[in-house]
């Protein structure tokens, strides 16, 4: 066994120290993802979790620290390699300026049609494809012609389900939480996370109670982690962002209702 051999699909981050220019915006990150379990990243908006999820996915490298993958320095395998992977889930919902069939295909380029319409299906974007005027031959990319935010989504969850890939890292667009596609979007993240080890950044805390653990993130330091029900006893940040998470869900359930 070479030494650049992963042991595992746990992934560690050790002291890990990141700037996008010259201020730094992580100042010594320390966390475990076991291989199997369910993480997530919860803070403030700027703290640094879509940084750390992006530092992760091998977007880019880390400034000091470092990241292991099944305990081996993931500058030390090839970003071909450690992509193989992970499957990342951008906020950004990127779209290529190629097809609708080639951007789903992206996930896995010897997929068949039959394979990419399977994953759109079950990622709930069938329906809407097949209503653009040249289905999945519609050119669609950046500008993204009649392409809502949501459906971006899901086209992303799409590529990312193709890929299969035992480590998905998903976080999640804070617009586009209309309740149709919030519904669409919760299937199909269930569908696209089940049996895999799972990194979310989840802007609903009620999604991400069962976790097996949670990392709280603020200022560019994790704080605490722990489960839900611990954070709530020990993390003050926590219990009230989760007690103005229940605040805005019972109004928001109020006005649906009415
Ligand atoms: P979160 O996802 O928790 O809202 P981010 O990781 O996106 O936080 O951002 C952490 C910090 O890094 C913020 O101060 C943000 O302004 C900064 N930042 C994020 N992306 C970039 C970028 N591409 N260039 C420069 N600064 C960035
Ligand atoms: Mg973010």
């Amino acid at each position: 066994v070479s030494a650049s051999q992963p042991k595992n699909n746990d992934i560690a981050l050790h002291d890990v120290t990141f700037g996008y220019h010259e201020k730094e915006v992580l100042h010594g990150i320390n966390m475990t993802i076991r291989e199997g379990t369910v993480n997530a990243l919860v803070g403030p908006s700027g703290s640094g979790k879509s940084t750390i999820a992006k530092l992760i996915a091998g977007l880019w490298d880390v400034d000091g620290g470092s990241i292991s993958f099944g305990g081996v320095d993931i500058r030390q395998m090839t970003q071909q390699d450690y992509n193989r992977y992970i499957a990342y889930v951008s906020q950004d919902n990127y779209l290529f300026d190629t097809t609708v069939m080639e951007n789903i295909r992206m996930g896995n380029q010897s997929a068949t049609d039959e394979e990419v319409i399977e994953a759109a299906q079950n990622s709930g974007c069938h329906d809407f494809i097949m209503s653009l005027d040249h289905g999945y031959q519609t050119i669609v990319g950046g500008a993204g012609g009649h392409i809502s935010g949501g459906e971006r989504q899901r086209i992303a969850i799409a590529r990312a389900m193709l890929k299969n890939a035992p480590i998905v890292i998903l976080d999640e667009a804070t617009a586009f939480t209309d309740p149709e596609n919030e519904a669409l979007i919760q299937s199909s993240v269930a569908k696209l996370t089940k049996g895999k080890t799972l990194l979310v950044i989840a802007h609903r805390l009620s999604t991400i109670t069962n976790s097996d653990r949670i990392f709280v993130v603020e200022d560019g330091n994790i704080r605490s982690s722990g489960t839900h029900q611990e954070l709530l006893e020990k993390d003050s940040l926590y219990a009230q962002m989760w007690r103005s998470h229940i605040a805005v869900r019972d109004t928001e359930e109020g006005g649906a209702a009415q």
